[in-house]
């Protein structure tokens, strides 16, 4: 007898099993009973998408008793001996000789039916729905990526950087910010109530991060190459599907990579995490081009086999002006691009990824290094067919006195960013970054409408339960 297989285990390797006994755990999905006097069991134990058919004899003494309690839900546990299936849609099935209920699911109460949920009722079920097929499969694809991407950095040379989650810097002002205070609204010395921070746990303003990239630059001007992969925040109060409250990012940045080693690493990072749904999550993406979007596939086909268009900014504008498409953003030099303007770029003028450069210095950041033109700084964006914009980065201003001009021109305050000045009087070198936001890759690689499905638990405005 063989424990502890997983059913992936059972499908990945048929012909082995064929004929041995094996003992499985996992909950039912659905039973049936033929009138022949057998009962069909779908067995998922989550390690992959398809369930398994237990086959059982409903008079067998072994377990004829206990059938009636193997409703859909309910935890078991079968031995059986594997056999080839004469059934349509499975190679093989599980002929039950002993069962085990550890949990009975109530039938009358159990939520989840056969039937299709609509996403937003699974939210509502946040504990249960991980054994929906979708959610079971973003979930898996999710873990799986997670993985590629520390494998990803660490084949290249990148440490992984663990940067805070309570910072006492506004980053890039990017969003809405998160406060950090242990102090009661009603406290006399609470925010906002007008009186200074020395009651408050960190004695001056906190808040939750929006951004590791600026304590990531202070290790590649040490390490050389970092990366970070953790947990964000931004009180965006835009209920969008495409924001959360709470996601998560990577964040990689390496010391002496101007703009185009930067958009070297950005393009093979997302053909390789690309390449890796297509090689190592097969099932799962079957299922999602299937029942989520057709597309799919052919995007991830797209984004791994055709190569990438660089066009500076002021070239996207250009081709965005001459198409003659009705958008209902108006294109013009100085304007942000629109997610309909990323989208049309990458879907329509390229039909494939794109990477967009040199952007209007007045849309970036104040740490984005100035080219000589003096109007535009080395920033990228990489746009993806079906998401727009799924990278956003730069090439860093390492000439301390650009950057006090930058910092001065954006009401930047230089006493705050102290250290930040320091590492350009300090040994300053030429540096570059971008960020990505780990959902909306999960959304591109499975063609999820709403990123709420992307992640286990979203927090989104007004929502925090579970
Ligand atoms: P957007 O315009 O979509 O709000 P942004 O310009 O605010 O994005 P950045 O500040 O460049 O984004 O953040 C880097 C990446 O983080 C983005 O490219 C995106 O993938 C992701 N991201 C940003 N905000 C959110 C959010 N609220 N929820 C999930 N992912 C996000
Ligand atoms: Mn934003």
């Amino acid at each position: 007898m063989e424990k502890g297989i997983r059913i992936a285990d059972l499908f990945g390797n048929e012909g082995e099993y064929t004929g041995k006994p094996v003992r499985v755990q996992g909950w039912v999905r659905t039973r049936r009973d033929s009138k022949a006097g057998i009962s069909f069991i779908e067995l998922n134990d989550g390690s992959c998408l398809k369930s398994l058919q237990v086959v059982a004899g409903l008079e067998n003494p072994a377990y004829r008793d206990l059938l009636e309690k193997i409703t859909n839900g309910s935890a078991v546990m079968v031995e059986g001996t594997v056999s080839a299936s004469p059934g349509k849609g499975q190679a093989i099935e599980l002929q039950a000789e002993r069962i085990e209920l550890y949990g009975w699911a109530d039938p009358a109460t159990y939520p989840l039916q056969k039937k299709r949920h609509s996403f937003e009722f699974l939210r509502q079920i946040a504990h249960l729905r991980p054994r929906t097929n979708t959610i079971g499969a973003v979930s898996r694809v999710r873990s799986r990526l997670s993985y590629a991407i520390h494998r990803f950095f660490a084949e290249r040379g990148f440490n992984y950087l663990h940067t805070p989650i309570i910072t006492a810097s506004d980053c890039e002002g990017a969003g809405e910010i998160f406060r950090v205070t242990t102090l009661d609204p009603l406290h006399p010395a609470a925010p906002g109530a007008g009186n200074s921070y020395q009651d408050d746990f960190f004695a001056k303003p906190a808040y939750l991060t929006v951004s590791g990239q600026l304590q990531a630059e202070i290790f590649a001007l040490a390490l050389g190459r970092v990366y970070t992969f953790g947990p964000t925040f931004r009180a965006e109060n835009s209920n969008t599907s495409r924001h959360l409250a709470e996601f998560w990012m990577i964040e990689p940045e390496a010391a002496f990579y101007d703009l185009e080693d930067n958009l070297d690493l950005a393009r093979d990072f997302i053909k390789n995490l690309a390449a890796v749904v297509l090689n190592e999550c097969a099932e799962d993406l079957d299922f999602f081009t299937r029942f989520i979007e057709p597309e799919l596939r052919s995007r991830l086909e797209t984004v791994v086999n055709s190569p990438f268009e660089v066009i500076t900014y002021t070239e996207a504008v250009d081709r965005l002006q001459k198409s003659g498409e009705k958008f209902v953003y108006p294109v013009e030099w100085g304007n942000d691009l629109q997610a309909e303007h990323e989208r049309f770029l990458t879907e329509k003028v390229f039909q494939r990824p794109v990477g967009v450069i040199d952007f209007p210095r007045s849309l970036k950041p104040f740490y984005m290094r100035v080219n000589d033109d003096q109007k535009t700084v080395g920033a990228m964006d990489i746009l993806v067919p079906g998401t727009g914009e799924i990278i956003g980065g730069s090439q860093r201003e390492e000439r301390l006195d650009v950057l006090l001009d930058q910092m001065k021109l954006k009401g930047i305050s230089i006493e705050d960013y102290r250290w930040y000045v320091e590492l350009r009087q300090f040994g300053s070198a030429p540096h570059s970054g971008f960020g990505l936001g780990f959902e909306r890759l999960v959304q591109f690689v499975t063609g999820l409408a709403n990123i709420r499905e992307a992640i286990p638990f979203p927090r989104t405005p007004g929502h925090a339960e579970f």
